[in-house]
């Protein structure tokens, strides 16, 4: 066995690690079998792997010739490195092993030691490698998959990697978006926040972004830090989802909840905050401010007659042109209904509010035009002012609110005014509370009454009718005249309640005194503009059959200011009324704007020249020259005039003079009780009786 040609044993060697990297299992024994016996040159020889189920039975032991002389000569040698076990070589079937063949046996041991050592270790590796190739490949997998927007950048922004998901949410393929800053696809209001978000990796925020197609929407971004294998940061995580739509109804809700919805001005909970917050500056900066209460004079009759749709139309042009009087930062807002506020916070004066507020009253007055209707709104604005009056927004709109009422009391009926807030309106105020309060009692219990004032034909001073003059005995307060509570009534719609019951109660006197004998008169009822709806000749018509009264009994008093709006749908309603039989007159003439134009289309039958023109008669030369022209304009329209308020003989032979038909006032009689203007009537028309008149 000596002499083992060195070549030889390098020759296995190489066949050895070739068979290593080559086969495994059962082929790799075989050749390791193989060589072991070339190189021992030994007939019987194997390699037994240490999972071969024999190696259990047999505990491993180092190279060592057992010598037994009863036993075959072989020799074994372990397969280890460093304290692994890999199996073992068996020789046996020599005559003889020599120190050469154990030595042999124990470099070739070492050898496939060493070389299954390095083989395992490589194939670990590779297996670890290929886990993590498909942990990656797992991983894009889900991050593609799942909905959500998924990038990563590095520390100055630059896109590293791009999901799916982000492909989808902007528009932008991978390839276009890595290696591009995130700038990109901001939209420009957002730029601003950026160096905040690198600082601040790991908030969850609401950002807006661009898509490639130029859309902005909303996003929640969240970022997380993207680390490398040391825990360093070298970047960020960014997660974007969409969330557009949940963000447009928040927008709704919170317009819902702060914004009026027709004219899309702030309501008054959004007015209310951003007063108190103007408030705040303006006291730090020792400034004034003033809060303008503004209502609307005629919307009520504009969308009673017209209907809600251009009642509408009205309020939202007025909006509009709110906006453009003011300046931008000027808070406007609509409280409901036809009131608006107006906060002014950069004023030096406060007199500068009353500057602003003609202007708003100048932009109510000029036409709007609505479906072909001219309409003119007119408005009243109560002021109060910071920091005198108060020093938060609930109470200067409260304040402004009772100075606006003086302003309509103060405007009358349908006439513009301004008015500042002052102490004394509080009273004022809490009196017309009482007032309305009481009103609405005084129709329930029966306090209300009529008194009738004749009157007269100038030629022979016959009592030719009456006006029915309403009255309201209050339990304290005594006889209330209607210039108390009219005007109020009007406001709140108690009109309508009161017109009613005077219409009703009217009637019902006529026919007692047609039932009692009287001689035909004419008894004239005022109705107010707020009266004077589609509804009122059917309510006319209604109630003189109930009392089977001849319409030519009665006579509706309208003030100018009800044929101010929509005037063919008031002519309608005034040629279904004269179609009854009922006469029309048109009471307190003089006072409104009366385009003659329109005058003589309305079928009026009588014209009523004011009392503040028959005051300045003969005296005035300029009240005597109106009512010559009412007197000769009503001749030409061939309608009858009556002088109203006359209380001295001299304004009684002026209107005489000038072809005045009809007078009516103090000189002749006082608005009297039922019985009383009955006993007048029935004096008057005694036979053989004198009048004045005539
Ligand atoms: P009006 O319709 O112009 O009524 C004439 C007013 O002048 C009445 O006041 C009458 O008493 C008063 N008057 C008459 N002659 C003279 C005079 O010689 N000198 C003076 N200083 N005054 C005179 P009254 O009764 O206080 O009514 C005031 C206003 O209240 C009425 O003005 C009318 O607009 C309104 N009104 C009265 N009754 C009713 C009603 O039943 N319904 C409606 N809607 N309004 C009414
Ligand atoms: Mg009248
Ligand atoms: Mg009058």
């Amino acid at each position: 066995m000596l002499a083992q040609p060195v070549t030889d044993f390098l020759t296995s060697s190489a066949a050895l690690c070739d068979a290593v990297l080559r086969l495994r299992g059962h082929a790799l024994t075989e050749e390791l079998g193989r060589i072991v016996r070339a190189v021992l040159n030994s007939p019987l020889g194997e390699y037994i792997p240490a999972d071969s189920a024999s190696m259990l039975l047999t505990p491993p032991m180092d190279a060592a010739v057992a010598a037994n002389d009863d036993a075959v000569p072989s020799l074994s040698q372990d397969v280890c490195f460093d304290d692994h076990y890999f199996g073992r070589f068996v020789v046996s079937g020599g005559a003889h092993y020599s120190e050469l063949d154990r030595q042999h046996l124990a470099s070739l041991a070492s050898l496939l030691g060493s070389v299954l050592q390095v083989h395992s270790v490589a194939q670990r590796t590779t297996h670890a490698y290929v886990q993590v190739e498909a942990k990656l490949q797992h991983q894009s997998q889900i991050l593609d998959h799942i909905h959500e927007s998924v990038l990563t950048m590095d520390m100055s922004g630059f896109i590293i990697s791009w999901n799916k998901g982000a492909e989808r949410l902007f528009g932008y393929t991978a390839v276009e978006a890595v290696g591009r800053n995130i700038l990109f696809l901001y939209d420009e209001e957002d730029i601003g926040f950026h160096d905040a978000f690198l600082e601040q990796g790991g908030r969850l925020m609401e950002v807006r972004r661009k898509k490639k197609n130029g859309e902005v929407f909303w996003a929640s971004l969240s970022l997380s830090p993207l680390c490398d294998i040391n825990d360093r940061s070298i970047g960020l995580i960014a997660y974007l989802t969409d969330i557009t739509e949940r963000k447009m109804a928040e927008e709704r809700i919170h317009h819902l909840a702060y914004y009026d919805a027709l004219t899309s001005l702030p309501n008054r909970t959004l007015l209310t905050k951003l007063v108190d917050q103007a408030l705040m500056v303006a006291q730090r900066n020792k400034a004034h401010g003033c809060v303008l209460f503004i209502d609307l004079n005629r919307f009520k009759l504009i969308n009673d007659t017209l209907g809600r749709k251009i009642g509408d139309q009205l309020l939202v042009e007025v909006a509009r042109r709110f906006r453009t009087v003011l300046r931008d930062q000027d808070l406007v807002a609509r409280l409901g209904g036809d009131e608006f506020a107006v906060g002014l916070f950069d004023i030096g004066q406060h007199f500068e509010a009353s500057m602003v507020a003609q202007k708003l009253l100048a932009t109510l007055n000029a036409p709007i035009l609505i479906d072909g209707h001219d309409l003119r709104v007119g408005g009243s604005i109560g002021i109060s002012v910071y920091p005198q009056d108060g020093h938060d927004a609930e109470t200067l709109l409260r304040l402004a609110d009772i100075a606006m009422y003086r302003a309509k009391q103060e405007g009358g009926a349908d006439g513009d005014h301004v008015a500042f807030y002052s102490q004394d309106m509080n009273q004022g105020m809490q009196e017309r509370m009482r007032i309305e309060t009481g009103l609405r009692n005084a129709l329930g219990n029966g306090e209300l009454l009529l008194h009738y004032q004749p009157k007269y034909a100038i030629p022979d001073g016959k009592i030719i009718g009456a006006e029915a003059l309403v009255r309201w005995r209050h339990p304290v307060r005594g006889l209330v005249p209607p210039s108390e509570f009219i005007p109020l009534a009007e406001a709140t719609g108690l009109v309508v309640q009161v017109g009613e019951w005077v219409l009703e109660t009217a009637c019902a006197q006529a026919q007692a005194w047609k039932d009692a004998g009287l001689p035909p008169i004419r008894l004239a009822v005022n109705v107010s503009a707020r009266e004077f709806t589609a509804t009122l000749p059917g309510r006319v018509s209604d109630t003189l059959k109930r009392y089977g009264l001849e319409p030519s009994w009665l006579e509706l008093e309208i003030t100018e200011s009800t044929l101010m709006h929509n005037i063919d749908r008031v002519i309608g309603i005034m040629d279904r009324i004269t179609a009854l039989g009922v006469t029309l007159s048109l009471d307190d003439f003089g006072t409104g704007y009366s385009s003659l134009s329109y005058l003589k289309r309305f079928p009026i039958d009588t014209l009523k020249i004011d009392r503040s023109f028959t005051i300045g008669i003969p005296g005035d030369p300029n009240d005597c020259a109106i009512a010559n022209t009412i007197i000769s304009i009503a001749q030409q329209l061939k309608h009858k005039v009556i002088a109203e308020g006359v209380e001295t003989v001299e304004q009684l032979a002026f209107l005489k003079n000038s072809g005045c038909d009809e007078v009516q006032g103090y000189l002749f009689s006082q608005p009297l009780e039922a019985e009383a203007f009955e006993r007048a009537l029935r004096e008057n028309w005694r036979p053989g009786r004198s009048s004045r008149a005539a």
